[in-house]
């Protein structure tokens, strides 16, 4: 199965004629509709622009930084595939719900290492959908840094790990604890995380940052 991008890295589309893939990484991370897109996507790219060799995937690094900007809360990370993210590394069950199914590793949950800092981003990439909750192995104090990759081993952009992060944060925020009524207004589907997708992508383009022309 290729782990080559099927859509313009920039714009989204797949035209009749094809995808040109980038020169530099022969495509691995890098594949255009037209020159004009690959120009104008070079500033995000050239983080990811590496030929991938044995297997290797592009993943993302949550970490601790609860406060700082996203620049500094999110890194691209290569990855070789016998990291532990891909053997012990769990699934998050919204994403799998919201059909970007993402799988995380957390150096104190899965490595046993001791980890200095509290990681709130990943603990809610890992909620449950039936209680709002991360499970009781991630509800320690000091989770540490967490690496989080598409099952898929696709490339998984900062923009994309910052929706679905968002959209996270607003399901806690939205959850109803009433009882008997449903947790949601909706039920959790790649419908409600596209359409918030799509809310949050506009707004991030008002503000002139690059990157959220699709969701991925
Ligand atoms: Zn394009
Ligand atoms: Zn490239």
């Amino acid at each position: 199965m290729s782990t080559r991008p099927d859509r313009c890295l920039k714009c989204g589309k797949n035209p009749p004629g094809g995808l040109k893939a980038c020169s530099k990484c022969h495509g691995a991370t890098g594949m255009y509709c037209s020159k004009e897109c690959q120009a104008a996507h070079w500033k995000l790219h050239k983080k990811v622009c590496h030929p991938l060799s044995d297997g290797e995937v592009w993943g993302i690094k949550i970490l601790d930084n609860r406060h700082a900007p996203w620049s500094r809360q999110f890194q691209h990370v290569l990855l070789r595939p016998s990291h532990p993210v891909f053997t012990v590394g769990e699934l998050c069950p919204v994403t799998d719900l919201c059909g970007t199914p993402l799988l995380i590793w957390g150096e104190r949950v899965h490595g046993g290492k001791r980890a200095l800092e509290d990681n709130q981003p990943a603990v809610y990439l890992r909620i449950e959908p039936d209680d709002g909750l991360a499970p009781a192995h991630w509800q320690i104090d000091m989770n540490g840094t967490c690496i989080v990759v598409r099952r898929d081993r696709k490339l998984l952009t900062l923009e994309a790990v910052e929706i679905i992060y968002e959209f996270h944060a607003r399901l806690i925020n939205d959850i109803n604890y009433a009882e008997g009524e449903p947790f949601w207004d909706r039920p959790l589907s790649p419908e409600w995380l596209r359409d918030f997708a799509d809310e949050y992508r506009e707004e991030q383009k008002r503000k002139g940052r690059l990157g959220f022309d699709f969701f991925p």
